[in-house]
């Protein structure tokens, strides 16, 4: 069978594949049918947080795999409570909703936030601010929250109750906050799909000291940014604000689907049987993986990650063709003299796995990629990005 072409004949067009079939890999490196290697510093978009086929979680995920897949939500499962009592424990945050994915993540904090202002404020306290550049997930809700024309287009009407402000105005939001009646700003401190562009501290502290003015919830989406990428846990905690809602997913689970909403403080008890729910969320399988994957995020592992990007910075800016660099942890944008594409392929054809985000070369490595590898693939990538 030739599988790229059985692909175009019956998968829906919405992806522009890479011409490459990807068959195995250990660690930060895999393999198509050919045999040939690539180092992988995409991750399948920050997903497999410790690489590809990585003993423990393999270990972990297998050991609940042989004692029981799927028991639905209608019963306890072990897994399941034992992973929200972690990531309550890590966060500070009190309740867990589990979904299967960044996009269903986000729509539980929307529900969250609307019940919230409704029950706290009245129903017109409806609106929900967020973010131009951002990037929410692509059901017909997280689209109307992602605050980026070119991914509505085509699917309009899409829910109402969302407002998109400047990134980096803040006269912008206090003129929305004035206009609208208010449940809840939501925020990528890392706006990943928007280009791997940072939040300014100062425009946080900004949100947060307005938000407890108007007693507006704050979402902080950390589906690609969260889970160690950044360099700490969640991203947020680069900031050093407390968001009330923190949703993820993305590497959360090191490659199985699981995203999860973590409730702070003022929402905790905003669910009640029957408001919310989810066929798979918390599926046992994921969670184990996902117990694997969080337990092994600690002080050690975070400090590699800060070192690897800051190698990763020190190498790559000012480095000929590359203009900028941004980003944060192993959250890496690099706007290059030559067309992002041209690099992407560049860096194929030489072993190398990078992706992009609008118009830049984004790299999204494992948090544990070995430094040899990494050397390696970030020289491929300065060859390609060079003049
Ligand atoms: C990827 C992403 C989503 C959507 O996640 P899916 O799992 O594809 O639904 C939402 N928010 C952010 C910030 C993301 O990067």
């Amino acid at each position: 069978m030739d599988i790229q072409s059985t692909d175009k004949q019956y998968i829906a067009n919405t992806y522009a594949r890479f011409p490459l079939t990807v068959v195995g890999g250990k660690g930060s490196v895999v393999w198509d049918e050919s045999g040939k290697k690539y180092i992988d510093l995409a991750t399948g978009i920050a997903v497999n947080t410790f690489g590809v086929a990585d003993e423990q979680w393999q270990a972990a995920v297998t050991a609940q795999l042989t004692k029981l897949q799927h028991m639905s939500n209608l019963y306890y499962t072990e897994p399941c409570a034992e992973l929200a009592q972690l990531l309550c424990e890590r966060t500070g945050m009190k309740k867990v909703f589990y979904s299967n994915s960044g996009a269903e993540a986000n729509e539980c904090a929307i529900k969250a936030a609307r019940k919230y202002a409704a029950e706290k404020k009245g129903k017109d306290y409806y609106t929900i601010i967020t973010l131009k550049n951002s990037f929410h997930g692509r059901t017909i809700t997280t689209l109307a929250a992602t605050g980026q024309e070119v991914f509505h287009k085509d699917f309009l009407p899409l829910t109402e109750g969302f407002v998109h402000v400047s990134a980096t105005c803040i006269e912008e939001l206090e003129c929305a906050l004035a206009k609208y009646k208010c449940a809840a700003i939501m925020i990528e401190v890392v706006q990943g799909e928007g280009g791997v562009m940072p939040l300014e501290q100062a425009f946080v502290d900004k949100v947060v000291e307005l938000a407890e003015r108007k007693d507006l919830l704050i979402i902080c989406d950390e589906v690609q940014v969260g889970n160690g990428r950044s360099g700490m846990l969640y991203g947020y905690m680069n900031y050093g604000i407390t968001p009330d809602i923190v949703t993820t997913a993305k590497g959360l689970g090191g490659g199985l689907p699981l995203g999860a909403t973590l409730l702070g403080e003022k929402v905790q008890d905003i669910f009640t049987p029957g408001t919310h729910g989810s066929t798979f969320g918390g599926n046992p399988v994921c969670c184990a993986g996902a117990l694997s994957i969080m337990s092994r995020i600690d002080d050690a592992l975070l400090a590699g990650v800060r070192e690897r990007a800051k190698y990763i910075k020190n190498e790559l800016e000012g480095a000929d063709g590359i203009v900028s660099v941004s980003g944060l942890g192993l959250m890496i944008g690099i706007k290059t003299q030559k067309d992002a594409g041209e690099v992407i392929a560049e860096c194929m054809k030489h072993g190398v796995l990078v992706i992009k985000a609008k118009d830049k070369v984004r790299l999204l490595p494992a948090l544990n990629i070995p430094m040899d590898q990494l050397k390696e693939a970030i020289s491929v990538l300065k060859s390609a990005c060079a003049n």
